[in-house]
C-alpha cells in the first residue's frame, strides 16, 4: 500500500478562508470553486478526486483534498514540540521572523 501522503499546516490562519505553511515551508490557503464566475473544479494532486473545495499550494499550485491537510496548532505551552533552531519546530512549526 501506497504511503499516505499529507500536509500538515502549522500558523494557520484565517476563519471561513484558511491558510498555513506546510512542513516544507510551502503556503497553502483553502479555496471552493465558484461555479458562477465560471471557475472549474479542481484535481486533487494526491488521490486524483474532483474537487469543489479543498487546498491550494500557492507556491506550486497544487490542489488537495480537506483529508489529506492536517493542522497543527502551535503552542509551545501544550504542543509538547521541540525547537530545532532556525526558527523550526519539530511539530512543523516555523516562527515567523523578525516577530511582529
Ligand atoms: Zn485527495
Ligand atoms: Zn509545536
Amino acid at each position: 500500500m501506497a504511503e499516505q501522503e499529507r500536509v500538515i499546516l502549522s500558523d494557520v490562519e484565517g476563519f471561513s478562508r484558511k491558510s498555513g505553511t506546510d512542513q516544507h515551508g510551502a503556503r497553502w490557503t483553502q479555496f471552493e470553486v465558484d461555479y458562477l464566475a465560471e471557475q472549474e473544479a479542481g484535481e486533487c494532486c494526491i488521490c486524483g478526486a474532483t474537487l469543489e473545495s479543498g487546498w491550494l499550494c500557492l507556491d506550486g499550485g497544487e490542489e488537495v483534498c480537506d483529508g489529506h491537510v492536517e493542522t497543527v496548532d502551535h503552542d509551545p505551552q501544550t504542543c509538547g514540540c521541540r525547537y530545532l533552531g532556525n526558527n523550526a519546530w519539530d511539530c512543523g512549526h516555523l516562527d515567523q521572523q523578525g516577530g511582529g
